[in-house]
């Protein structure tokens, strides 16, 4: 049976376009990274050390210290997501001199933060946590969670960050997927439904929260079984279809999609398929030792 697990990102990819889902989960093909994803993990990276800080040394020029630690450790692990980050073409090799203008441009994110909360009054039950849980026998769902917050009465919250601007009210529900996807799995773990899901905007300050209940939860597990069993269906064929839209023009395979006059690879022998993470994901995660989905 394929696949045998999903992360909220791979259910994303295959309900924006079957293909898409497939050049990422079956063929692993790579993507370069583009400096809004590096930047992102990287402050990600940020948020999730903060925490490891004595709440008093909690503040923005802590986070700032952070980040640029983020930077030369990028610098020295994989020195082509850092030439990206910093927008230089050619090798690097004085790190300090890139350092104020990587930090300028996640000022204002890491700014936003502080004004969204005081992080020097919580202490996250979590950071950075996997999550796994089979909802079938050969099916799981897997992710990671940015943070998650228990309150003294033991209440749950479930935190995601993200570095762009919050969505209309049409796409509000669709970011909240992701959450109500970790929400079942948290559920399903704890047999505790989460009090809020709650997803921090860094790009426009705004929060995005929603408490869901028992009847959400099945509701969601009913999609992602739905979700598992069309890529199952498309799996058996052998097929999976384009599906162009506005997006296509951040679509790293572009050049071999046949809604743009390309031609993709054969698919890999099915004993070669996973139901694994992308590439670029894994590299990024693995680079700055950050295991968030
Ligand atoms: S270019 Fe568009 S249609 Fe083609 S694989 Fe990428 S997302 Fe799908």
């Amino acid at each position: 049976m394929f696949p045998t697990s999903l992360s909220p990102s791979r259910s994303s990819d295959f309900l924006q376009c079957p293909l898409l889902y497939r050049f990422r989960t079956i063929d692993q093909l790579p993507e370069e990274p583009s400096k809004a994803a590096i930047r992102g993990t990287l402050v990600h990276k940020v948020l999730e050390n903060l925490f490891e800080l004595p709440a008093g040394e909690r503040t923005v020029s802590g986070a700032k210290k952070i980040f640029e630690l983020e930077l030369s450790h990028l610098h020295q692990v994989r020195p082509e997501e850092f030439q990206i980050v910093v927008g230089e073409s050619q090798p690097v090799t004085e790190v300090s001199s890139f350092i104020e203008s990587a930090l300028e441009s996640v000022t204002p994110l890491l700014d936003t933060y502080f004004t969204m909360e005081d992080p020097s009054r919580l202490e996250p039950f979590a950071r950075e946590m996997a999550l796994s849980v089979e909802l079938s026998d050969d099916f799981s769902i897997r992710g990671f969670i940015d943070r998650v917050d228990k309150s003294p009465q033991g209440a749950i919250r479930v935190v995601d960050y993200k570095t762009g601007k919050s969505p209309g009210e049409r796409y509000a529900e669709k970011a909240m997927f992701q959450m109500r996807f970790y929400a079942l799995a948290w559920w399903k773990i704890t047999n505790d439904i989460p009090h809020t899901l709650q997803i921090m905007y860094l790009g426009d300050g705004k929060f995005l929260r929603y408490q869901p209940d028992l009847s959400d939860l099945a509701a969601t597990e009913k999609r992602i079984l739905a979700i598992r069993s069309a890529i199952e269906r498309s799996a058996e064929l052998g097929s999976f279809s384009p599906s162009p839209s506005k997006l296509c023009n951040w679509c790293s395979y572009k050049s071999m999609c046949p809604a743009f006059d390309g031609t993709p690879p054969e698919l890999p022998d099915r004993h070669l398929w996973t139901s694994g993470t992308s590439l670029v994901e894994d590299a990024l995660r693995s680079t700055l030792n950050v295991s968030g989905e």
